[in-house]
């Protein structure tokens, strides 16, 4: 039976993202726990679309490797909320804040789970367009899974472009800065795998790659280490195969990048 709001009470809040908060909600009948994202109309209607479109694509997904939605809610006053699978271990982000950075092993782990969630996403036509460290969920089991659909895109075709500048710019693959010098016939689905190496390194090194320890971002030295200089490379620690793995996503010239089917056959996988 469907969930509804008067069924759930709010435990406590689990954060806080661009205009919505996230409350960990529990099923009075059943006890079942989960998350509660809200978005309130009144005070920032762009969140509002973002949840909207979040649902919209939640609600075409199935895959243990995509947070699951279990309910959508919207009130008369145009107040939205959707329910999600609850994670209990909180997204990456933290788990690198708390516990600090990821083994090769951990890290394959994750790779895997993410890579299988972006070829599902990515055969069923559907762009995330903000893959991150706070957007990757995880839960005891360690499953990682892909959340945050509020920036995604669904194709309509399969050589639409979709160059917009959403999305966190850090994370921005070359070919979204500058199509002409990185894209070929830019599609869109290799920005997820620029994205997801990045997030890699930073799990890895413990800091956002193209940013030294402690730098502040601007967008400014962002964009031109981007698009100018070489990516970045993984300190000598790392193995051959994650060296390798790591060039696989981090290729600048979107073309030239692994898909995630691709890289979901890469050595690096099998440790
Ligand atoms: P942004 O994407 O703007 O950087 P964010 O990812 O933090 O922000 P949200 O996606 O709204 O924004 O989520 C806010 C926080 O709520 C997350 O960082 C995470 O800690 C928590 N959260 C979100 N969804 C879940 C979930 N399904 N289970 C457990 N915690 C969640
Ligand atoms: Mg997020």
């Amino acid at each position: 039976a469907d969930i509804t709001l008067n069924d759930i009470e709010k435990l406590e809040v689990l954060g806080h993202g661009n205009g919505g908060t996230v409350y960990k909600v529990r099923h009075k009948r059943t006890s079942a726990i989960y998350a509660l994202k809200v978005v309130h109309n009144s005070s920032d209607p762009i969140s509002c679309r973002q949840v909207r479109r979040e649902m919209d694509i939640l609600r075409r997904t199935d895959s243990p490797y995509v947070v699951k939605l279990h309910g959508f809610f919207e009130k008369p006053s145009g107040d939205v909320a959707i329910l999600l699978e609850y994670m209990d271990l909180g997204t990456l982000d933290t788990l690198l804040k708390n516990n600090g950075t990821f083994s090769e092993s951990q890290l394959a782990a994750v790779a895997r789970q993410v890579l299988n969630g972006l070829s599902y996403l990515h055969a069923n036509k559907i762009i995330h367009r903000d893959i991150k460290p706070s957007n990757l969920l995880v839960n005891r089991d360690m499953e990682v899974k892909i959340s945050d659909f509020g920036v995604s895109k669904v194709m309509c075709r399969t050589l639409d472009a979709c160059n917009s500048y959403v999305g966190t710019c850090a994370y921005m693959s070359p070919e979204r800065f500058d199509p002409d010098r990185y894209g070929g016939n830019y599609d869109g689905y290799a920005a997820d795998i620029w994205s997801l190496g990045l997030t890699l390194f930073e799990l890895y090194v413990g800091h956002f790659p193209f940013l030294s320890e402690g730098q502040r971002p601007d967008w400014a030295t962002l964009m031109c280490a981007i698009c100018f200089s070489d990516p970045p490379n993984l300190p000598e620690s790392a193995s051959d195969e994650f060296q390798s793995f790591m060039e696989c996503c981090l290729k600048k010239e979107s073309n030239e990048r692994w898909t995630a089917a691709q890289l979901l056959t890469h050595p690096f996988l099998r440790q």
